[in-house]
């Protein structure tokens, strides 16, 4: 077993790292108990905690990358121990020290892709805008009102490219004046950021920021709830300030507006999962919902895990590219939860949640019962 160092040293690096109000921690435990990992195996951020605080991190241990950043555990503690910033501390001094257990060790590969090409895929950078080849999109001028930054996955992931396609038909329908970067985007830095890799996300972030501001963009509409944290949370700390807009806020809006006209039948029971980043981290349940709620015939039914306690996909900090092996994938629990209200489609709006429950569903006996469907693949169906 490596320990870093019970020493002092090790105290004042997690410190460093931005670990320092791991101290406030009085052991209550309470952030265990909402942590969706005890669902399917023991892990205590609470331990994480304590060892933190005598300097006795087991930087070799995978616990240290477990937690998806949910953002369950920071809603009850009650000493504000900043779970989250205090865990991607430790992430960062492995990271320093080059250590990474077996289920993490996809984040070099993926470093070194989003440092060459800006995406997390292995992707050549010149084939970013392949998405929309054939579509009516335009490259992005200053004077547009939007901005439209699909991200890496709507990029090149081809069942998220369906998700940029329907958002586009949908832009296009209701007459928004956007365009696209292509080439001219990175990946907005945020999951990298997560593992621990500042100097790369700060590297990510530039470029983009850079790109924006040399394009005159002023509101950026993104289809990733991820996107939209850190270019709406994080790019500030930047001195810059874009207005961002998820699309699933712009659909509520074009609706009530009159704009998009919502006159076909979708006769499924849906239920609707609040990513993480862009619920609990950000505030938006209520605009999905009510843009689902518009579409004539659709019955929308709720999981007991909803709005503020949802449950994780499993995606976050950076989980998305390590291996969770079958049995604790919290993805899995969530598709039981969908069939168990009767869903027929399990909707979201994110494009992690998405990749996650196409994968649990193709791992179920009855994976035909339940449909997998980003909230935009849906209200295209209904213009
Ligand atoms: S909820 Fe907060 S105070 Fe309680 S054990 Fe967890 S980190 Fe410590
Ligand atoms: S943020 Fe979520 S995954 Fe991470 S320790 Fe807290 S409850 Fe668990």
């Amino acid at each position: 077993m490596e320990i870093v160092a019970p020493f002092k040293e090790i105290i004042d690096a997690i410190k460093a790292s931005g670990g320092d109000a791991f101290k406030y921690c009085y052991q209550c435990g309470l952030c265990d108990t909402v942590c969706p990992w005890n669902k399917v195996r023991n892990f205590s951020m609470r331990r994480i905690v304590r060892e933190a605080t005598f300097g006795l991190t087991e930087i070799e241990s995978e616990d240290i990358w477990r937690c998806t950043t949910c953002g369950k555990c920071p809603q009850v503690c009650p000493r504000n121990v900043k779970q989250i910033e205090s865990g991607v501390a430790l992430r960062r001094i492995a990271t320093e020290y080059d250590v990474f257990p077996h289920a993490v060790q996809p984040i070099r590969r993926v470093s070194a892709s989003l440092r060459a090409e800006g995406n997390p895929f292995s992707e050549d950078r010149s084939k970013r805008a392949k998405w929309a080849q054939g579509l009516s999109v335009r490259p992005f001028v200053e004077g547009m009102e939007f901005l439209y930054s699909p991200g890496c996955y709507l990029s090149y992931d081809p069942r998220a490219q369906k998700i940029a396609r329907a958002t586009v038909e949908i832009l296009n329908k209701a007459g928004v004046d956007f365009g696209i970067l292509g080439t001219g985007e990175s990946c907005c830095g945020e999951s990298i950021r997560k593992t621990g890799d500042e100097a790369l996300y700060k590297t990510l972030a530039r470029q983009n920021i850079k790109a924006f501001v040399e394009r005159g963009v002023k509101k950026i509409l993104v289809s990733s709830p991820h996107c939209y944290h850190t270019f709406r949370n994080e790019y500030p700390e930047f001195m810059v300030h874009f207005e961002v807009v998820h699309i699933s806020q712009l659909i509520f809006s074009l609706i009530a507006e009159g704009r998009l006209e919502l006159t076909k039948e979708y006769g499924k029971t849906v239920t609707y999962h609040d990513p993480c980043y862009l619920g609990r981290h950000n505030g938006v349940y209520d605009e999905p919902r009510e843009a689902l709620k518009k579409i004539p015939g659709l019955e929308l039914t709720e999981m007991p895990e909803s709005r503020k306690n949802s449950f994780c996909c499993g995606g976050g900090g950076g989980r998305i590219w390590m291996e969770t092996p079958k049995g604790e994938r919290f993805s899995d629990l969530r598709l039981d939860q969908a069939v168990g209200v009767g869903a027929q489609v399990l909707a979201t709006s994110c494009p992690y949640c998405i990749t996650n429950f196409e994968d649990s569903r193709l791992n179920r006996e009855d994976g035909e019962a339940i449909e997998i469907r980003d909230i935009t693949e849906i209200i295209r169906e209904a213009i």
